[in-house]
């Protein structure tokens, strides 16, 4: 069963919808053989910015983990990515059946997934991730609010998984309050990284570097400064990454700044070419010079 539907699915949202290329037809080998779960993840992105950059790896995958990886994404700013009809990667070992790859539809909403993240989960992906699962529930008469879970609630064993980094009972009373016939509201959001969330990042590098350090303590019934920076230099790889996020939000605040500045010329160029058309008009209809 391919679910060609998803598309129209996701416009009742009145949320921006993408319909990634080739999406009716993406899928896993092996058939969705109905639709008892709608399964909300978290990218986990390690702080990339933008609306969602995960779109890759959701659509394609990843090493080990062949995609399509979800039907739908979520973007920051409530925009949907339609990404596949077919079945997809994303349950794992799942506490029920109906929980499986076979019988959930997958959300994989942008988000660095570590708690206390400040640009994650702004309101409107919020609202837009509920009226995404409302839509859904109305449309599959199978699932009902109560079958909307957080893969951290269907995984099996328990724990194997921590995402969505919300609460899911909050999250399904909003499911449940929503109301699909009202227009969504007007709001605003801001995608790029803080310089908080840059922090919080960098804490957690930092305090999985300092679990690390301990590790290697233990292993090595050392204080060696030596062991220690070995085990840094084995998280060379985040530290990189850190380094390279922190850049990207760089370049990308210039370039911000760089359209502003672009677009203030271009006003002053139009005013300035207003004000020589006024001056013209008034030259025109100014009467002639009283002659002497
Ligand atoms: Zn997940």
């Amino acid at each position: 069963m391919m679910l060609t539907q998803l598309a129209d699915v996701a416009r009742r949202t009145g949320y921006p919808v993408v319909e990634v290329k080739g999406w009716k037809t993406r899928g896993r080998p092996g058939e969705m053989l109905g639709v008892k779960t709608i399964t909300c993840h978290h990218t986990a992105n390690g702080g990339a910015p933008g609306v969602y950059p995960s779109l890759r790896v959701v659509r394609d995958g990843r090493k080990g983990l062949p995609g399509p990886l979800a039907q739908y994404g979520l973007g920051r700013d409530g925009t949907i990515f339609v990404i596949a009809a077919g079945r997809c990667n994303h349950a794992g070992v799942s506490r029920s059946s109906a929980y499986t790859n076979p019988y959930a539809i997958g959300i994989e909403a942008e988000a660095v997934g570590v708690p206390g993240t400040e640009s994650d989960w702004p309101p409107v992906q919020m609202d837009a991730y509920a009226r995404l699962c409302r839509a859904l529930v109305e449309e599959f008469q199978a699932a009902t609010v109560a079958d909307v879970l957080g893969h951290k609630e269907s995984c099996a064993p328990v724990g194997r998984k921590a995402d969505p980094s919300f609460n899911m009972g909050a999250f399904r009373n909003k499911v449940f309050s929503v109301d699909l016939r009202k227009p969504i509201a007007n709001q605003e959001v801001e995608v790029s990284l803080s310089p908080q969330d840059i922090e919080a990042i960098a804490a957690a590098v930092w305090s999985r570097a300092e679990t690390l350090t301990a590790t290697a303590k233990e292993a090595l019934g050392t204080n060696s400064p030596t062991a220690s920076m070995d085990t840094l230099l084995q998280f060379a790889p985040a530290v990189a990454r850190l380094r390279r996020e922190v850049d990207a939000n760089d370049t990308a605040r210039t370039k911000q700044i760089e359209a502003v500045k672009l677009q203030l010329d271009r006003i002053e160029a139009e005013q300035t070419e207003q004000r020589g058309v006024l001056d013209q008009t008034l030259t025109a209809v100014s009467p002639p010079p009283a002659e002497g």
